[in-house]
């Protein structure tokens, strides 16, 4: 499809989109079954911190802080009621580790920033935690690429209608491109806007949908294939 001059803004998702992120999640829900392996099965462990991910998620949101909480929730339970404190502090250790890893950037992004520049207005459109999104914006060396980023509250519809009207853009004018089907696409497109998948090998079970049918979505490989459909 030829998107070509139909856009004046392109809006990116950050997390698994421009640099890898789920994988340390992924890591850091390892190293937690790790500690609690004396108290239940991995299985058990795993179960437990995801039903408490899913408590936590809509009172504080997404990040790294909400997965302490879950985590202490988790460790709590499976404990027993009494949270030694060698757990207490193992699971503190892991979200510092996830907290502050090195930011990785997917192959090809730096590229396909570069080509979009200048020809768009690009905006990162993430959600999460203010201050560790921003942190991570700040670092990551692609700034400069971006008009701004956006830490959205959530990527449901509602959201993005707040985001079109915020930068003075009709819903039709909105064109997203983005690992997760859930927040990245199917939002987007149910609001008469426009997606383009790039798909990423880890997906959060959070996260998890069937890709809608729409003729407002384009599927590519990898990010640089993006240039293809708007160069
Ligand atoms: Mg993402």
């Amino acid at each position: 499809m030829d998107l070509k001059n139909r856009f004046s803004t392109i809006f990116f998702d950050a997390d698994d989109t421009l640099w890898e992120n789920e994988r340390y999640f992924r890591a850091a829900e390892a190293k937690f079954i790790e500690l609690l392996a004396d108290y239940t099965s991995p299985e058990g462990v795993q179960d437990m911190l995801w039903r408490k991910q899913e408590d936590n998620i809509p009172l504080f949101g997404y990040g790294s802080k909400t997965y302490m909480i879950g985590m202490t929730d988790a460790a709590l339970e499976l404990c027993g009621g009494v949270l030694p404190e060698h757990i207490y502090y193992g699971v503190k250790k892991i979200i510092t580790e996830l907290a502050f890893h090195e930011l990785e950037i997917i192959e090809g992004v730096e590229e396909t920033l570069k080509a979009l520049q200048g020809r768009y207005k690009l905006i990162v459109a993430t959600k999460g935690d203010l201050t560790e999104q921003m942190g991570k914006f700040r670092i990551s060396g692609l700034a400069h690429y971006f008009h701004h980023c956006e830490v959205m509250e959530n990527k449901d519809e509602k959201n993005y209608l707040e985001l079109a009207a915020k930068n003075d853009l009709d819903p039709s004018e909105i064109i997203m491109i983005g690992n997760s089907v859930k927040s990245d696409i199917a939002p987007v497109v149910n609001i008469g806007g426009m997606a383009i998948h790039t798909p990423h090998e880890v997906v959060w079970v959070h996260e998890m949908m069937d890709m809608p049918e729409s003729d407002r979505i384009i599927a590519v490989e990898k990010i640089t294939d993006v240039l293809k459909h708007l160069i």
